[in-house]
């Protein structure tokens, strides 16, 4: 297994619709990388204007940086190659060199292609003395093949790396992802915009307030906002669970719950 995860675009489950409250970055990935990919003929005319080799997505865990890398292959037709940092590092020197080889072959293969890896710090952080000698080689190594890509404007291969700490990235690789793109923490017109995304096809109580529950999760990623709706539907759930045992006597009643009963309710 060269790579964690390779995924055609019929296979990605996830879309810009599913994306709430990042309008404009989606709205720049569509220009930098979805409409070149899709155009190819159009953009060859032009050497000024070709889709990235390297994107970086940076900010806060659970802010939807792994979702819009996926989106964005879905929505460019792309190949999603899904790199799992770890295999690489945990291989001998010899291994992983032959392992980083296959992966950026492969994406030539099945180009168009993301190369998507996650923690890219981990990896392809600065570099220091206390490196030890193969951790620089792979480094070197990664960033010869990736050079490569761009020597061949027919393929489109990128690199798509998501980090919480850019300044902790080597700067030759930050040279080498010029689109780059923040993703923090949602504001609360942006969690107002997730929530209602989340709920769309939930049943919820009517005295659930949308903008009073956006005001009070201050600091919440889309995650935490995803995680709170969650437990509090599972939270009705027991609810309901526990009031269809009462209503048998026996404890043995079988509840009957359907999404229609399944409410989201605030207390104050
Ligand atoms: P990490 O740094 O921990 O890898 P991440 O920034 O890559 O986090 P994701 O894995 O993309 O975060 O997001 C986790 C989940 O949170 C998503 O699968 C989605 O359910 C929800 N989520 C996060 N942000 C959004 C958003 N803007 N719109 C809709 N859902 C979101």
């Amino acid at each position: 297994m060269i790579a964690s995860h390779l995924v055609v675009p019929a296979d990605i489950t996830v879309s810009w619709s599913d994306i709430a409250g990042l309008d404009t970055v989606i709205q720049e990935l569509r220009e930098s990388v979805v409409l070149p990919v899709q155009h190819k003929d159009l953009f060859k005319r032009s050497k000024l204007w070709q889709a990235p080799k390297g994107v970086l997505l940076h900010g806060p865990p659970g802010c939807g940086k792994t979702l819009i890398a996926k989106a964005t292959a879905k929505e460019a037709g792309m190949r999603f190659i899904n790199l799992d940092v770890a295999i690489l590092t945990d291989k001998w020197y010899g291994e992983s060199q032959k392992l980083t080889s296959a992966v950026f072959s492969l994406a030539a293969k099945i180009e168009p292609c993301i190369i998507f890896i996650d923690e890219i710090d981990s990896f392809l952080r600065s570099r220091n003395l206390n490196d030890h000698e193969a951790t620089a080689m792979m480094k070197t190594q990664f960033m010869m093949l990736w050079d490569g890509l761009s020597t061949n404007n027919n393929s489109t291969v990128i690199v798509m790396g998501a980090t919480n700490r850019p300044q902790d990235l080597d700067k030759a690789i930050v040279r080498r992802m010029p689109a780059q793109f923040h993703i923090g923490l949602p504001s609360e017109k942006q969690r107002g915009d997730i929530l209602k995304l989340i709920l769309q096809s939930e049943e919820i109580s009517q005295d659930v307030d949308l903008n009073r529950l956006s005001k009070l999760t201050n600091g919440f990623s889309g995650s935490d906002l995803r995680e709170m709706c969650r437990n509090a539907s599972v939270f009705r759930m027991r609810q309901l669970i526990e009031t269809s045992r009462d209503q048998s006597g026996s404890g043995l009643g079988v509840p009957v719950l359907n999404r229609t009963n399944v409410n989201i309710t605030m207390d104050d």
